[in-house]
């Protein structure tokens, strides 16, 4: 077992970090006040060909690992965990479609490679109002019609919808058959009666930009098709196993950068005649939230080299969604605790990783989905 990064791995792990410093940490503040999403440094990340650094160049992918895809999450979001997002949905959820999907390599190339250096944005769009931790309860349809497919239905909570060049979308074709009969189409921004609703006003995560999409008589031609009939359930909950393992890094983020908050505003604060850091009650809290974080940390990796390395990962990127994202909670939690009347002030970060954290534990299956995932594997 090797606990070392590779030189490739570190390099991107800098470039991200320096990125998340340089271009995300001036603004991130009022991008929370005023839910406005950064597009143009969206657009400069981009241009490294990060979104699509773990897909293969044949398909217009970077043919880097996925861990290196999650470290780079990861340091995203202990700066602005909004961006995270952003991009974890962009390069797995939208991307691990495509990538995941049966569709010719051409199409795969034709839809993956423009999201790679962000010329274009990716969305997914799975949930609908009567199918969320059931994601079987789809009620979108979409029916043949000569050479190409006419869709009708609403999605809702889509992650980059309202910016999105190409979105994903699940649906059925046989209402009768169910998830037997469920498919998938990439729906292209513009095409006639596809629109999308308002930006959702969030608790947290606010500058990433939510919304419905609604499609009414929406025609797609049928190469669209990444799903056939059938493949299409199969293919969102594998696509959500890699995803997952995005949403982990955003959780693990989120905690390491709350954590490195408190942790110097401890060593400065003076009460009681010395800094804070030096009361052992505190000062045996961080020994605690440390190695939770690191604990969280070993999970993910271990999920990310899983799905890298052709092994099983199902379990193992729920594990890691599930412990990541409660220690972001629990890590942020304490952080405004630890920063007394300053951490309930927005100027000091921890209050807006507070509110960042929680979608961590809804999104991409909430943690009980994730219990179900694990149990049902203990009691096959
Ligand atoms: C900000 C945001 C962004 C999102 N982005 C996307 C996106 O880009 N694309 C997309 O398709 N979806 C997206 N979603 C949808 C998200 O994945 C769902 O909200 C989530 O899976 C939960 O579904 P639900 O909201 O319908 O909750 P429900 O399924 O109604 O669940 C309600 C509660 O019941 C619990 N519960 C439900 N069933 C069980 C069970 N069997 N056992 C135990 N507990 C259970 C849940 O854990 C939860 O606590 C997003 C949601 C939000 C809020």
């Amino acid at each position: 077992m090797n606990f070392t990064l590779t030189q490739d791995q570190q390099q991107i792990q800098q470039l991200a970090r320096e990125f998340a410093e340089k271009d995300l940490l001036p603004g991130v503040l009022e991008r929370d006040e005023s839910s406005e999403f950064p597009l143009e440094a969206f657009k400069k990340l981009g241009k490294t060909g990060i979104y699509g650094l773990p897909y293969p160049t044949e398909v217009g992918g970077l043919g880097g690992s996925y861990l290196s895809y999650i470290l780079a999450v990861e340091e995203i979001s202990k700066v602005d965990a909004s961006f995270g997002i952003a991009f974890s949905v962009d390069t797995s959820l939208y991307g691990g479609s495509i990538m995941n999907s049966s569709a010719p390599e051409a199409i795969k190339k034709k839809f993956l490679a423009p999201i790679t250096y962000g010329e274009k944005i990716g969305s997914f769009g799975l949930t609908e109002h009567t199918a969320g931790s059931d994601a079987a309860g789809q009620r979108t349809v979409a029916t043949k019609d000569g050479d190409s497919y006419i869709i009708n239905g609403s999605k809702c909570f889509n992650t980059n919808g309202p910016l999105a060049d190409y979105t994903v979308i699940y649906c059925l074709t046989d209402p009768a058959l169910g998830t037997k009969g469920m498919a998938a189409f990439v729906v292209e921004k513009g095409t006639p009666g596809f629109t999308v609703g308002k930006v959702e006003n969030k608790m947290g995560i606010r500058s990433a930009h939510v919304s419905d999409m609604h499609l009414d008589n929406v025609r797609v031609p049928a190469e669209n098709m990444i799903a056939q009939p059938g493949e299409g359930f199969k293919l969102a909950m594998k696509t959500l196993d890699g995803g997952r393992i995005g949403v982990a890094a955003q959780g693990l983020g989120i905690a390491k950068g709350a954590f490195e908050i408190a942790r110097k505003y401890m060593m400065e604060r003076q009460q009681f005649g010395k800094p804070i850091c030096k009361q052992q009650y505190l000062a045996f809290k961080m020994a605690e939230l440390q190695t939770k974080i690191q604990a969280a940390e070993l999970l993910l990796y271990k999920a990310a080299i899983c799905k890298e390395e052709g092994q099983p990962y199902t379990v193992p990127a729920a594990m890691a969604k599930m412990t990541c994202t409660n220690v972001a909670m629990e890590v942020t939690t304490e952080a405004v605790q630890l920063l007394g009347g300053n951490g309930y002030m927005k100027d000091y970060h921890v209050e807006r990783m507070m509110r960042d954290a929680k979608i961590t534990q809804i999104y991409e299956g909430t943690n009980e989905i994730q219990k179900l995932v694990i149990s049902g594997q203990i009691f096959r």
